[in-house]
């Protein structure tokens, strides 16, 4: 089985002005095409991986051949990570939180505006190439700062929110400047698919 690039629900072009068409493109027709074009590679001529999730992978990374090992950590992650970036972000959103994770939030962090300077202290405070996440553990929310493209499901946490820190992700738009890119992300935020994902769990 080969893994595909998943086409966005939304055009690249929706989440102006906040995220940039151009960066849209280049992020997910080459940035993220590249993160899969690799994993393929990787696992190129290997049956073990034929109809297997990227998801399952990384859960169950230990299972994977050492020899393949740490490229698809990097890969299957890159892979596994844009997927869930872009389906957390839609048009039609931003503002507060609702259902299950206004409730978890506001459990765990008071409420949101406490949980969005948390957030952004995390975030800001990641050095070099990462992602921010809200994950969940055994029914309790962490927020989490992972360097390259590690996903929260090598340690055993599911992935709820992401934030994209590489500076591919911004610098076209807003080169240097990660706590505006950070400020207007909190925009298009699309909370229904944070809470479909709190309830799959
Ligand atoms: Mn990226």
């Amino acid at each position: 089985m080969k893994y595909e690039l998943p086409k966005l629900t939304y055009p690249h072009d929706a989440l102006e002005p906040y995220l940039d068409e151009q960066t849209m493109h280049i992020h997910h027709e080459k940035h993220h095409l590249a993160y899969v074009d690799k994993l393929n590679a990787t696992i190129s001529g290997r049956s073990d991986f034929d109809g297997v999730e990227i998801e399952t992978v990384l859960r169950n990374i230990k299972s994977v051949d050492e020899r393949i090992r740490q490229a698809v950590i990097n890969f299957g992650g890159g892979h596994s990570n844009h997927s869930i970036f872009w389906t957390n972000l839609s048009p039609d959103s931003g503002g507060e939180p609702t259902g299950a994770i206004n409730n978890g939030i506001r459990e765990k962090f008071n409420n949101f505006e406490d949980f969005k300077t948390k957030f952004t202290e995390i975030a800001l405070g990641t050095f070099g190439s990462g992602w921010t996440w809200l994950a969940s553990k055994d029914g309790d929310l962490s927020i989490l700062s992972l360097p390259n493209q590690n996903s929260p499901l090598l340690e055993g946490y599911e992935p709820l929110l992401s934030l994209d820190l590489w500076e591919h992700a911004y610098y076209l738009r807003y080169q240097n400047r990660r706590a505006e890119y950070l400020e207007n992300w909190w925009n298009v935020i699309n909370w229904d698919n944070v809470n479909d994902r709190l309830n799959n769990i």
